[in-house]
């Protein structure tokens, strides 16, 4: 009996300290998964700073910068894009022949980094920061071919959504992710397809703000296209929708240009391929699959610009961007490097293709979709009436559209089939 409560006691002491660390090791657990490091207001500014800072940049650089916003709205949701334009004395802004650069940050709203980017490059590009490497004369050089656009918060509501403590935050103000919404392929769901991170919309182009961007690309028609994202180290080619890089020329020297900035500015680290084959998932309706596909820019990348793995999968801020001081300022510095390297071999890489482009340019056919889509937005901007009666109008418009192009086809036809038969029921004329 002794023995059997000595062992008991045992037992009971051992079953309690073996209760009291799993509570630890739970607790510890606890601690990992649901700690998430706050921003860092000290590295990063708040949207509201930052669009401040740039619209003084702009206010203080005329003859190089200029600033436009464009608003658009469906459903009671609405959102407005700012759009900067360099170039540079602001003379031939609108000259054909110039290499026109596309630049897209902070599509996704936790990816606070690429934002900082864009000001980074804006504030190089007005000269008011400089890079180490590159004399203020070569850089002249090179700027005066382009005209470059930069979006630096292309997701503004997603964007407050996490600075108001929602950091895991990607999509927009309604929960729609931006770089599903547009048309190329849309709306395919893979077997891990999670809403809260990829919900691609009620439709292609139902999100105000991909209505923005496709009429941005659209009427300026870039030949260079760069969607800044974080998450990882990357620069990505097409496809996002499939597994493989698109066939030929085009392809190869997106690939050569890769190569260089990743042994230039990424230290041979950064992954390189098309955004499917490499990133081990396929993304349908994405920005880069349409820039290239639709408004066949010829350049069109996914630049993936920081990412730390080690990060617990609640820690969004801390996976998606830099914490420290050190960190940050080497992202912005090889980055923004990495940027000027494209403006510089951009042009250089697409001479060569020039010729090709200008003999191809009769298939860059717009559909008449895109084109009304465009059309109509700008007339709704214009007179400012509402969005709901847009949606309906573009629908009733491309609904009588295909009508009338069919009538034409038949009346065609039937008018051709009756001159071919008056033709050849005529009795022949004898020799
Ligand atoms: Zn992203």
């Amino acid at each position: 009996m002794a023995i059997r409560h000595r062992n008991f006691s045992l037992y009971y002491i051992s079953v309690s300290l073996f209760a009291c660390l799993q509570i630890f090791v739970n607790c510890d657990d606890d601690l990992n998964s649901s700690y998430s490091t706050p921003i860092n207001r000290d590295l990063y500014h708040s949207s509201g700073d930052l669009m401040e800072m740039i619209k003084n940049l702009v206010h203080r650089h005329p003859d190089k910068l200029r600033m436009d916003t464009i608003e658009a709205g469906n459903k009671g949701y609405n959102a407005e894009i700012t759009v900067i334009t360099y170039c540079q004395g602001r003379k031939d802004c609108d000259d054909r022949s110039k290499i026109r650069v596309l630049l897209s940050f902070g599509q996704h709203g936790r990816e606070l980094i690429t934002s900082e980017l864009a000001l980074r490059i804006l504030s190089i590009l007005s000269e008011e920061q400089f890079l180490p490497n590159m004399h203020p004369a070569s850089l002249n050089n090179t700027l005066d071919e382009l005209v470059i656009k930069v979006v630096p918060m292309e997701n503004l509501n997603g964007r407050k959504l996490v600075e108001a403590g929602d950091l895991c935050e990607r999509r927009n103000g309604r929960g729609v992710d931006l770089n599903r919404n547009w048309s190329v392929d849309w709306g395919k769901k893979e077997k891990d397809y999670d809403p809260y991170e990829e919900n691609p919309g009620t439709a292609s182009f139902s999100e105000p703000e991909t209505q923005i961007m496709r009429k941005l690309a659209l009427s300026f028609d870039p030949h260079i296209w760069v969607n800044v994202h974080s998450g990882m180290e990357a620069l990505f080619m097409p496809y996002d929708h499939k597994n493989m890089t698109p066939d030929g020329l085009a392809s190869n020297r997106m690939r050569r240009l890769l190569e260089e900035l990743n042994e230039g500015h990424c230290q041979k680290h950064c992954m390189i391929g098309s955004g499917g084959g490499s990133v081990g998932y396929l993304a349908h309706g994405t920005a880069t699959d349409y820039m290239f596909d639709v408004v066949r820019v010829p350049m069109s990348f996914t630049f993936e610009i920081y990412g730390d793995s080690s990060a617990s999968a609640k820690d969004c801020f801390k996976m998606f961007n830099p914490i420290d001081h050190s960190t940050f300022n080497r992202v912005l510095n090889d980055w923004s490097a990495a940027f000027f390297m494209i403006f510089k071999l951009g042009p250089r890489y697409l001479d060569e293709f020039q010729a090709k482009a200008t003999a191809s340019n009769a298939d860059k056919w717009v559909s008449m979709d895109e084109y009304l889509d465009g059309y109509l937005m700008e007339r709704t901007q214009r007179y400012g009436r509402k969005m709901e009666v847009l949606d309906r109008g573009m629908q009733e418009i491309r609904t009588y559209f295909r009508l009338f192009l069919l009538s034409s086809v038949l009346l065609m036809f039937m008018f051709c089939s009756r001159i071919s038969k008056n033709k050849y029921s005529r009795p022949a004329t004898p020799s």
